[in-house]
């Protein structure tokens, strides 16, 4: 038997040793708000066995995490037509890069770079009466946790800033591939982006993709076909520049934020949730990284 719980412990112990622990993002103002020495894991296992070490508990802004939850609403919603308006291949760029929407044609690469996400919030406010009610109703009842709640602060806070993802709107919107106007669509995108949860909020919500779309009470949100093509996609593209390195270094499909949050998964066995608000210069989280290696190397499971 893996004894998760020692082993999280000792990655909380080296976590507050370390000295080199990356640099919390600031071009959203409110994020640099946060302290670089908080460091949080958490584990769900496919039993419903938990484990918790270091601030597992303690809120923080999810940023491009929930582009995962917001996918999966809408491919839950809109099926397979949703390829149409976002491809599924790796980037190889930042998270906010734009070129690549020029040479495909307002095509975004992949639902996970800043372009793509940004089509999915459109499909979102075309199908949905409120959406930022709607999709925070989604998540609350993914979790089964009504204390799940946007942070305006963080949302108002990007919305002045955002410069780069107006860029990004406006070009979709010049490629006929953003139906809606620029304003609401990236107004319901900045506050997905501020949802504030917790490590164990996050495993919680993705427990369906570890369970073959059912979450923990049982009901079914996705295909098993759905969510392999959610799981191949945040291997592929979970981490930007560096879905590589997280490959090679951790071997679990993931999804990371500016926040400094990573949720990893490892299909029918666990998922796991790290926030360390430092980054490395990919804007990965850096501690949550390293603690993922620690984690799949001493317990032996990754995918691979
Ligand atoms: N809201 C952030 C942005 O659009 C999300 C980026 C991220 O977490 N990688 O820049």
């Amino acid at each position: 038997m893996i004894d998760y719980q020692s082993i999280i412990d000792t990655i909380v112990t080296h976590s507050k040793e370390a000295t080199n622990r990356g640099i919390v993002a600031s071009y959203i103002p409110e994020l640099a708000n946060v302290s670089s020495q908080k460091f949080g894991i958490y584990i769900l296992d496919a039993n419903k066995k938990s484990y918790s070490s270091g601030e597992a508990l303690e809120g923080f802004s999810i940023q491009s995490i929930s582009k995962v939850l917001t996918l999966a609403f809408s491919f839950g919603l809109v099926g397979d037509e949703l390829w149409k308006r976002v491809d599924v291949e790796p980037s190889g760029d930042p998270f906010n890069h734009l070129s690549l929407l020029e040479q495909e044609n307002g095509i975004p690469r992949n639902p996970f770079i800043n372009a793509g996400a940004i089509v999915i919030a459109d499909i979102l406010v075309s199908r949905l009466k409120k959406p930022k009610e709607e999709f925070l109703s989604f998540i609350q009842e993914l979790t089964n946790d009504s204390s799940i709640r946007y942070n305006e602060k963080v949302a108002l806070s990007e919305k002045r800033t955002g410069y780069k993802n107006y860029a990004a709107a406006s070009l979709l919107k010049s490629y006929g591939n953003l139906h809606n106007d620029v304003e609401s669509v990236l107004d319901f995108y900045f506050y997905q982006c501020s949802l504030e949860m917790n490590c164990q909020q996050l495993t919680s919500a993705f427990y369906i993709f570890m369970n073959h779309g059912k979450c923990q009470r049982g009901k079914i949100y996705l295909t098993t076909n759905q969510v392999k093509r959610i799981n191949a996609l945040m291997l592929t593209c979970g981490f930007y520049d560096e879905a590589g390195e997280f490959a090679f270094e951790v071997g679990l499909p993931g999804k990371s934020g500016v926040g400094g949050g990573i949720v990893a998964l490892l299909p029918n066995t666990y998922c796991v949730a790290t926030w360390s608000p430092g980054l490395n210069a990919k804007g990965n989280s850096k501690l949550g990284m390293a603690a993922l290696e620690e984690l799949t190397t001493k317990t032996g499971h990754s995918i691979f």
